[in-house]
């Protein structure tokens, strides 16, 4: 089975080719028109996809060493996302169904984000999470614990009330005076900090649900007490903070997810989303599996931020089950888990 799969959910234009579980290609144009902004301009981002979205398929597909002739199906992001960006992905994957005659996929953008686990780079790859497993998927959108019962089964145990972890790490970084996306430079400038010099306030929350926005304004607070003392407070203490913030950040993420593995009984622990990138994450997880003797997955870099890769993984399952829509099917924005 060939998929040729299209992801357009946000600022990113990727398009992917996959033979059954095995990536042939992923191509990924990125917009570098927001930054000047910081924050992503849905209008911009729109027409940037139109302007990014055919030379990328063609690349795919040349990358892919296919004939558009052997392609299977074609599957797309329908959902959630920004409304002018999963149009243009959205129109041109029923443009291309129809005038090839092929069946027609759609994915679900946050499901896909948790497949991306199974994506295989060689036949042979067989280092992917066992049924049922708890993924933290953290991106710029969302945070949330998922729990997984098969590839195409997943629910929803716990989730943020407000800001996502990955919008944590901007906002505090635009307070900081950071570019965007902040994340990646607070990861960076955290390696040379002491992350117990400061401390900023953690929710209370029962469940397993997350929130982050009391952080952000605890964190505000405490830069602008800070400054009236000392103008270059921010400035002469970079490193410390941004330590310091992070391992809040993680600390508030991984108390759920331990008293998630702790009630369900489950070892098997995955992340996914851009945020799992953080390297300061990333070896908390190691360290926690060790003590919890959880089985831990973090899927390669390329995979974890936006691409049509994990789209096309989704697809596939989706084909195995033939559970294809027709032409009459819109984008959703706000489609639901
Ligand atoms: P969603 O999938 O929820 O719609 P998205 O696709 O925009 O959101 P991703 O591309 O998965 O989000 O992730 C982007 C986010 O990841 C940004 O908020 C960015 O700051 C954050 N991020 C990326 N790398 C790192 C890092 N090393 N440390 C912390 N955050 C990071
Ligand atoms: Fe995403």
């Amino acid at each position: 089975v060939i998929i040729l799969a299209i992801e357009s959910s946000c600022d990113d234009t990727s398009a992917a080719v996959f033979k059954d579980e095995v990536i042939l290609s992923n191509c990924v144009a990125n917009q570098d028109v927001h930054k000047a902004f910081g924050g992503v301009v849905p209008e911009l981002a729109s027409r940037a996809h139109q302007q990014n979205i055919i030379p990328v398929v063609d690349k795919a597909i040349k990358d892919a060493k296919i004939k558009k002739e052997d392609i299977s199906a074609v599957a797309f992001t329908r959902g959630p996302g920004l409304m002018g960006s999963l149009l243009v992905g959205t129109s041109f994957a029923k443009a291309f169904a129809l005038t090839n005659d092929l069946p027609l996929i759609d994915v679900n953008h946050l499901h896909a984000h948790v497949l991306a686990h199974f994506i295989k780079e060689h036949p042979e790859d067989l280092d992917q999470p066992k049924f049922p497993f708890l993924c933290l998927l953290v991106s710029g959108g969302n945070s949330q614990i998922v729990m997984v019962k098969n590839h195409l089964e997943m629910e929803i145990i716990g989730q943020t009330i407000d800001d996502a972890a990955g919008e944590a790490f901007d906002k505090c970084a635009k307070v900081m005076g950071l570019p965007y996306p902040g994340g990646p430079l607070i990861d960076k400038l955290a390696k040379e900090g002491d992350e117990n010099a400061f401390t900023f306030s953690k929710p209370r929350i029962d469940n397993y649900d997350y929130s982050f926005s009391g952080l952000k304004t605890s964190f505000l607070y405490f830069l602008r007490d800070q400054i009236k003392v000392n103008p270059d407070f921010i400035e002469n203490n970079k490193a410390d903070i941004c330590a310091s913030l992070q391992k809040t950040i993680i600390d508030i993420l991984m108390d759920k997810l331990i008293k998630a593995a702790k009630d369900t009984g489950i070892n098997q622990i995955a992340l996914a989303g851009g945020v799992s990138a953080n390297s300061g994450l990333r070896n908390r997880l190691e360290e926690l599996a060790i003590q919890h003797n959880w089985v831990t997955y973090i899927p390669k870099f390329a995979y974890t931020t936006d691409n049509a890769a994990m789209i096309a993984i989704n697809g596939y399952y989706k084909y195995l089950k033939k559970d294809f829509v027709g032409q009459e099917t819109a984008p959703f924005a706000r489609l639901e888990f």
